[in-house]
């Protein structure tokens, strides 16, 4: 038996010299360094009491030592599980609870109350991890032999849960297999061309599917190296693009590139991809990243239970406002979102998916699950979408934002991409709430410009031309900002329940 995903990376860790990780104040960690630091890591863990099949959770902040532990996890036949740090200890309660792991690895300055927390919740043993190198889950290390041969392992056997954000109702644990990381780390690292030569600027969190297994995978398994940051700092981006090939975001990096003065072709003459992800990137921002660069950014799609799903192409045309094509080895249909009848090729309906990187269920949830996916294994992913002539698919919004007012269905990214037109837009947001006569109401949140900005009544007489009467929002409110969440996202839910009042109070 092997280790399916160690086994993917272990070419990259034959060339012991080269580099893996360098942070901001310059501290470089070669794949020697990390396979040395890996295996005293899961001597550490196993020290502790941690079993094959246990899960590890662990909130800390990022740093190279945290990547590794995420591979000594794997290495010890663990399952790795992640948690934002934004959590506070009440949230960290119901992760705790839930997830019933065998460890948790926590900031040196969070142990008092994660310890009390874990004593409450039967969580065995407790550890920290700093950002220097130190915490006593880093003393145990030291301690330990530096040789330790991985946990055999099947494909299906899981590598990692991830909580998804639970922006309604409860977070849901993402169980990953081997495979499903595996498979998708691949795939990514040769659509998008990863070698050994790349170095990927790295300035996403490391809790979530993007940074985590998209950045850290495909790197690993291209055997490149990472620049890390612990947040986008445009300072720092600037200084190390010259160092870099590669970046991955989310739309709110591009977005605050594109209105830095240093954006230039020559700024980013040796980057050789930009990847956008986990939130939708306006049209308008990749046409301008284009202009200032040459680049066209490279947009994706995924999400934590399915990995990536579809991609614009390396060679081909990356088309503004588009996810791109269905990877290789995934299947992706649109759907009647009531019935799960196959639409016509344009329409608008739910995303399915099927394919090695989908992943195995909600942890402990067997009823959600079985609700999620259609008897023939695809997976319903929440997203309404259409695929276009040419194959390119285009997210729509995720089917719990759209708005039926009057018995209509409105799709908000319609309405959104009309207002956003109109010059003195910059972004806008199209939510449903309710109201006394049509059920839901639509309303558009829009930020506008610092000087130019269209009234209320101009952004409406222009939509009255250009949309469906029943598709035109009822009213339209000025904000200085859209609530986003760390990973760039509209939130949605919170505008919803800013407004919930607005034509029933
Ligand atoms: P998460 O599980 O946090 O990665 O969130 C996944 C969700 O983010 C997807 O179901 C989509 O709604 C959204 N998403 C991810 N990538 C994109 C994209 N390129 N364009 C639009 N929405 C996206």
């Amino acid at each position: 038996m092997s280790n399916p995903l160690l086994d993917r990376f272990a070419p990259a860790f034959v060339r012991q010299d080269r580099l893996f990780v360098e942070t901001e104040d310059g501290r470089r960690l070669s794949y020697g360094d990390a396979d040395r630091l890996a295996a005293r890591l899961a001597n550490a863990l196993v020290g502790l009491g941690v079993a094959p099949g246990d899960r590890v959770a662990v909130q800390v902040d990022k740093s190279p030592e945290a990547i590794v532990l995420y591979l000594a996890c794997v290495r010890a036949g663990a399952v790795y599980l992640p948690l934002n740090t934004a959590y506070t200890l009440a949230e960290l309660e119901y992760f705790l609870s839930d997830a019933g792991p065998a460890l948790v690895v926590c900031r040196p300055q969070a142990e008092a109350g994660v310890r009390t927390l874990a004593a409450r919740t039967g969580v065995p043993a407790c550890v920290t991890l700093g950002t220097t190198a130190d915490g006593t889950l880093m003393d145990r290390a030291a301690q330990g032999a530096p040789v330790f041969p991985p946990v055999p392992r099947g494909a299906d056997d899981l590598a990692a849960i991830l909580y998804t954000s639970g922006t309604t109702g409860r977070s849901k644990g993402a169980m990953l297999s081997h495979d499903n990381l595996a498979s998708n780390a691949a795939t990514l690292a040769r659509e998008w061309r990863f070698t050994d030569a790349d170095v990927l600027l790295h300035a996403l969190p490391i809790f979530h599917t993007h940074g985590l297994f998209v950045g850290t995978n495909v790197t690993l398994l291209a055997g490149g190296s990472m620049l890390f940051l612990s947040k986008f700092d445009a300072d720092a981006v600037f200084r190390l693009m010259p160092r870099a090939t590669t970046m991955m975001g989310v739309p709110t990096f591009y977005v605050r590139m594109v209105d830095d003065p240093r954006l230039t072709r020559a700024a980013t003459a040796h980057m050789r991809l930009f990847v956008s992800g986990s939130a939708p990137l306006l049209a308008d921002t990749h046409r301008a990243f284009r202009e200032m660069t040459g680049h066209a950014i490279l947009e994706r799609y995924g999400m934590t239970e399915t990995n990536m799903n579809t991609s614009n192409p390396y060679e081909g045309d990356r088309v503004a406002g588009t996810v791109g094509l269905p990877l290789p080895d995934v299947a992706l249909r649109v759907v009647d979102p009531e019935t799960g009848a196959a639409l016509p090729q344009g329409e608008i309906g739910m995303i399915e998916v099927r394919g090695p990187n989908v992943f195995k269920g909600y942890w402990r949830m067997p009823e959600k699950t079985k609700a999620e996916f259609r008897d023939d294994g695809f997976f319903v992913t929440g997203d309404l979408g259409r695929i276009d002539d040419r194959g390119y698919v285009h997210i729509v919004g995720r089917g719990k934002d759209l708005v039926i007012s009057g018995g209509f269905n409105v799709y908000p990214k319609e309405v959104e991409g009309e207002i956003d037109a109109i010059p003195g837009v910059v972004e806008s947001a199209v939510i449903g709430v309710p109201h006394k006569d049509f059920g839901e109401g639509v309303t558009a949140v829009v930020v506008g410009a610092k000087t130019g900005a269209p009234t209320e009544a101009e952004v409406l007489a222009v939509l009255a031309g250009r949309l469906a009467r029943f598709k035109l929002p009822k009213r339209v409110i000025f904000v200085p900002d859209l609530p986003r969440n760390t990973m760039g996202k509209v939130q949605k839910n919170v505008l919803r329940e800013t407004f919930a009042d607005l034509y029933v109070g």
